[in-house]
């Protein structure tokens, strides 16, 4: 492709709504432009390497056996009231009515649709198992749409369901799904590993996320270096603090403790660590479609940890949706909490959830529900009780591996993929049944596997750039070489640089030419910000057939001939082209 007819637009200012490499050398880039906040258009280039990025995404689903079909985008409300989501999935789910006001919504993730395709077109254990996918336009209504392709509200998504008839034929479907997306992200040049997750909004048993490792990534992961343990800190579990069962349980004690209304404040007062105390943190909860209050929560932790908000939905079974600070002085009207003094006793009037460490833990300090007053010496069972106990505290760094003990370590990823034991969720109230062979139905077993494919791309530019533009693995690149010519306007360099153009395509190599009457130093310019793995310069030299070889990954530039120039160029992309 010649770029003097390209419809190409890069930008030389750093666009104001954008914050992270990706974001901004996308945009630069002019591979993608935005619409509206959240929504992107793509173009030539850009969609190019979208392509590829679907391409090797297809190449290893088909090896895997896997079919693609295309369902909908648009998804008929009914269904989703049939596996209870329409509610419970709360307002990311993009919400339309017809001219008759029949209600839909444009697809987030496709489980009902799939689950409907399959119970209308299995009945027999003979069928099974069965693995269909698409890649396809996805809408979610995010709250915060940020950082360009990473998080926007309509986006490309792989999504995989697996149908089996039992339990060992998920597993057998999940396993062959994980290996699949390892040699997915790796063929995408990317450094992406896979994470114990939280299943979220879409449920189930089981699941991996694969991340790949960024700074500016809003996964945060807890791994081991000693054993290989790694999960999202949303799922993380913790150790709890070896039980105090030898301890002896003191009277208990109210002491003046003015204007100590952090753990911190309170610890210096009292000369206590903050392991020996216990901290509040106080919610309301709302129901699925978030009309109506459902209630007031107090969650407590021991003073030195944090409170994982994934783990307390979970535990009270709600959505992330549902549940927000209290209004302190609404909720100690009802429940006779104070601000900064809360403790679990003499709370009344809300669920209080207690973390799973704090029953074995004698002799505490916590709040007394009285202004300027704490309690000393608060045993569990004793002086209060949960109505929940649970893990419900985040894993932090150097806290000690839930499998071997070792102190963790955190670091930050891209969730590019997520896979998922579906089990029977959506197969039991959605009644998708087979039959096996005495003619007994059972439920079918299900998985589903996603991979953000506009997202793998924003990923694969967060990891390969540098100051001066996107740096493309050849698998993905949209163009594998790029061609510059010093003056466009003289004969002797066009006809070295178009015999070259010739010779490679003639290869099978995607080349393109800048063949622009621009100044050389905005040609080169826009060659780092495009990224090109492989540049020839045709200038000076082009009348002794000579030319200018150059790697974008490297700064090393060498004289070559133009066919020395070619057949370098075609033995490392076909080396590197599959990723
Ligand atoms: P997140 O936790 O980042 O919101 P998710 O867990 O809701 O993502 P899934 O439902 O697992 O996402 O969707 C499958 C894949 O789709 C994700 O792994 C991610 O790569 C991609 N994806 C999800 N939400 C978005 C979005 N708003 N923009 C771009 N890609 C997305
Ligand atoms: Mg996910």
């Amino acid at each position: 492709m010649k770029m003097s007819h390209m419809h190409l637009k890069t930008l030389r200012e750093v666009p104001n709504e954008a914050e992270i490499p990706s974001h901004i050398l996308l945009l630069r880039s002019g591979m993608i432009v935005k619409l509206v906040s959240g929504v992107y258009g793509f173009m030539p280039m850009g969609w190019r390497s979208v392509r590829k990025i679907e391409n090797i995404v297809r190449e290893e689903m088909d090896a895997k056996g896997a079919e693609e079909i295309h369902m909908s985008a648009i998804q008929p409300a009914e269904l989703w009231e049939e596996s209870g989501r329409w509610n419970a999935y709360g307002p990311e789910l993009w919400r339309i009515k017809d001219r008759n006001g029949r209600d839909f919504c444009l697809g987030p993730t496709h489980e009902e649709i799939f689950t409907d395709l399959i119970r209308n077109s299995i009945s027999s254990y003979r069928q099974l198992p069965q693995n269909l996918y698409q890649i396809q336009t996805k809408y979610r209504d995010e709250a915060r749409p940020r950082f360009g392709l990473i998080r926007s509200r309509e986006f490309i998504m792989k999504d995989a369901y697996s149908f089996d008839k039992d339990p060992e034929g998920l597993d057998e479907s999940y396993k062959q799904m994980y290996d699949a997306y390892t040699k997915i992200f790796k063929r995408c040049g990317l450094d992406a590993r896979p994470v114990e997750a939280d299943t979220g909004a879409i449920g189930g048993s089981n699941s991996h996320e694969f991340t790949a490792l960024s700074e500016v990534g809003e996964s945060e992961i807890a791994y081991c270096d000693h054993c290989k343990y790694a999960a999202t800190t949303e799922r993380a579990e913790c150790v709890d603090a070896t039980p105090q069962d030898e301890v002896a349980m003191k009277p208990m004690e109210k002491i003046n403790t003015p204007g100590t209304k952090t753990i911190e404040e309170v610890c210096k007062y009292l000369d206590l660590d903050p392991i020996q105390t216990i901290k509040a943190l106080l919610f309301v909860t709302y129901d699925e479609e978030c009309k109506e209050k459902t209630g007031f929560v107090a969650a407590f932790v021991r003073g030195d940890r944090e409170l994982n908000m994934i783990k307390l939905v979970n535990a009270l079974g709600i959505g992330e949706h549902q549940i927000e600070f209290a209004d302190e002085a609404e909720m100690s009207q009802a429940t006779g909490c104070v601000g900064g003094f809360t403790g679990p006793v003499g709370l009344h009037d809300c669920t209080i959830v207690v973390d799973s460490e704090l029953p074995g833990l004698k002799n505490l300090c916590a709040g007394a529900c009285e202004e300027n007053f704490h309690l000393l010496n608060v045993n569990y069972g004793r002086d209060y009780k949960g109505d929940i106990v649970a893990d419900i505290k985040t894993l932090k760094e150097g806290d000690p591996c839930p499998v071997c003990g070792a102190p963790v370590k955190h670091t930050r990823g891209i969730e590019v993929g997520q896979v998922f034991k579906l089990g029977t969720k959506y197969s039991v109230p959605m009644h998708a049944v087979y039959a096996d062979e005495q003619q007994k139905e059972h439920p079918i077993w299900m998985g589903c596997y996603g991979i953000g494919v506009t997202r793998t791309l924003a990923a694969v530019v967060e990891q390969n750039h540098d100051d001066n533009g996107i740096i493309w693995p050849v698998s993905v690149a949209p163009y594998h070489v790029e061609i510059v010519v010093m003056k466009a306007k003289d004969e002797t360099q066009m006809a070295l640089a178009q015999k070259m153009y010739d010779d490679l395509t003639a290869q099978g190599i995607e080349v393109m030419m800048d063949d622009r009457n621009e100044r050389p130093g905005v040609k080169f310019k826009d060659a780092d910000l495009l990224g090109i793995p492989v540049r020839i310069t045709v200038g000076r030299l082009a009348g002794e057939g000579k030319v200018e070889y150059k790697l974008r990954r490297e700064d090393e530039k060498t004289e070559l001939t133009a066919e020395e120039a070619v057949k370098q160029a075609v033995e490392l992309i076909n080396a590197e082209r599959r990723g």
